[in-house]
């Protein structure tokens, strides 16, 4: 499976925070990296968008659609912005 950057979801992020995020620092809560959105690790697979960090893969956020309303699981993020 092809991994995206965060530039993929550029759109659902602008959707879903109201602002373009992918200039926003995002820091991984598992290992602290801080690095833009745009350059983070992007799966599209059902039934969420998973994005990873690209230095440890932890687990950063997870957006799902559910009855066509977007959810979004920050849980992974120390800090965004
Ligand atoms: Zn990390």
């Amino acid at each position: 499976m092809a991994t995206l950057d965060g530039n993929a979801i550029g759109g659902l992020l602008l959707e879903v925070f109201g602002t373009d995020m992918t200039d926003a620092a995002a820091t991984c809560a598992t290992c602290g990296a801080v690095r833009p959105l745009a350059e983070t690790a992007v799966y599209l697979r059902g039934p969420g968008t998973v994005v990873r960090c690209r230095t440890c893969a932890g687990l950063l956020m997870v957006i799902s659609r559910i009855r066509g309303v977007s959810c979004v699981d920050l849980t992974g993020l120390s800090a965004l912005g």
